[in-house]
């Protein structure tokens, strides 16, 4: 496990005091490790958990070759081209109960959907395309080829490929698939425990009396259902006074416990308390500016209490920079740390419905409303104030305009990056 000074050394451009968002990324990237443990668990219990391990297909899916269609099967070299083709229908294939009986050229089988091809016949003529008297069915020219509306054998999964790979995250789709296979249970990761606190005297909790000066906690709360969302197990430590003991309590709990400590406030420049000097003090940890906006200070570093060191966020206070903080930098390398491959949502691009105000040199964080404009195309506005500490306008926003680091201003039309909270919080 490298130190924090042995991460920075083999950064390009470190700068602890002017740091870029995606140094910030590589820094925590070769800072964090995936958890060792892994766990079985049954298929509902799998949903948002990351695979240990490929999943390789038992069986062919499907199975057999087998009808997609409602209709009658045949073999596609009793086709006429230029009239109808008149077939003996000898049987039906049911959806699990095939047709084993004979047929010979000229003959069909009456087919359901998913019932098994009959041997020797290779295509499905959809019912409403043939006109039937009796067992004479009359197949009009051109209206199949020959293949058509058949499943083959392994289209979906040959036996012995891997289904899903170790460091899939399973969503429905993927619990689906693995039921498919016959699997009852799949390897995945242990869970991820992650504590988290927030810090300053001016911090109420909810319950407490108002009183001058003093704002409702609203951190643990954005931080709980950004964390809850994530799939990962979530230790609550309260509010934190800004006090040595206190805080020296909590950090050591938090180590103790968890993979990851989150805690909110206390790491700006200005702070004349206690919570950065615990965090020196209680570990290997690194403060740093980033160039950005929400956002700015954050310190990060390793936390040991007897067993595996637990990483720590200092994120700053102000509500938006959590957030903002938390879905550029925390949650990537929490994904890691879940054993995931792929942390990094896909940035999608949206036409600005609006000047936007950008200084090169910084990465902005701006909160939008990303929709689907008249042409079909996605366009975006701001939710207008963009304050640090306006949690109002988070809450309206669907997105977050992500404005690079060298980006200068916005003309409106422009077409700018945005990452859509959907399926990420
Ligand atoms: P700090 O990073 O500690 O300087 O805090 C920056 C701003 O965020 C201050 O206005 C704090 O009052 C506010 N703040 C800090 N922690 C919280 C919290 N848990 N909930 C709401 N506001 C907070
Ligand atoms: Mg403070």
């Amino acid at each position: 496990m490298k130190t924090l000074d042995q991460i920075a050394a083999e950064l390009q451009g470190y700068d602890p005091q002017a740091l870029r968002a995606p140094a910030v990324n590589d820094f925590l990237s070769a800072l964090v490790e995936p958890v060792a443990d892994t766990e079985t668990v049954g298929v509902f219990q799998a949903l948002d958990r990351v695979l240990a391990a490929d999943v390789v297909s038992p069986i062919s899916v499907p199975p057999h070759d087998n009808s997609a269609m409602d209709g009658y099967a045949l073999a596609s070299a009793d086709l006429a081209t230029d009239r109808p083709t008149v077939l003996t229908a000898v049987g039906t294939a049911y959806a699990g109960t095939a047709w084993n009986g004979p047929v010979a050229a000229g003959q069909c089988v009456k087919i359901m959907t998913g019932a098994i091809m009959p041997a020797g016949l290779d295509t499905v003529v959809p019912v409403e395309f043939v006109q039937v008297e009796q067992d004479r069915v009359s197949v009009p020219p051109g209206v199949v080829r020959a293949g058509d509306n058949r499943r083959l054998l392994g289209e979906d999964l040959m036996q012995g490929q891997p289904a899903l790979r170790r460091g899939d995250r399973l969503g429905p789709a993927a619990l689906g698939l693995i039921a498919s296979l016959g699997l009852a249970t799949v390897s995945v990761y242990r869970r991820l425990k992650v504590a988290y606190f927030s810090t300053g005297d001016e911090i109420l909790s909810l319950g407490e009396a108002p009183r001058e000066g003093a704002v409702y906690d609203s951190n643990r709360y954005t931080v709980f259902g950004l964390l809850t969302r994530l799939g990962v197990e979530v230790i609550d430590l309260g509010v934190v006074q800004d006090e040595p003991a206190a805080l020296e309590a909590a950090f050591r709990q938090a180590a103790a416990q968890a993979d990851a400590i989150i805690t909110s406030g206390g790491v700006s420049m200005g702070e004349a308390d206690h919570t950065k000097a615990m965090m020196r003090q209680l570990g290997d940890v690194a403060f740093w500016r980033i160039a950005m906006r929400p956002g700015r200070p954050m310190a990060v570093g390793r936390l040991s209490q007897g067993h595996h060191p637990a990483v720590l966020f200092g994120l700053p206070g102000n509500p938006v920079a959590v957030m903002v903080t938390f879905l550029a930098f925390v949650r990537p390398a929490l994904l890691q740390m879940m054993g995931a491959r792929t942390p990094a949502p896909p940035l999608l691009k949206a036409h600005s419905l609006e000047a936007l105000r950008k200084k090169p040199g910084r990465t902005e964080y701006q909160r939008g409303v990303v929709s689907t404009g008249p042409d079909g195309r996605l366009q975006v506005r701001t939710t207008g104030n963009q304050g640090s500490g306006v949690l109002r306008s988070m809450a309206e926003a669907n997105g977050l305009i992500v404005l690079h680091h060298q980006q200068g201003h916005v003309a409106p039309g422009d077409e700018v990056d945005v990452m859509v909270f959907d399926g990420v919080i």
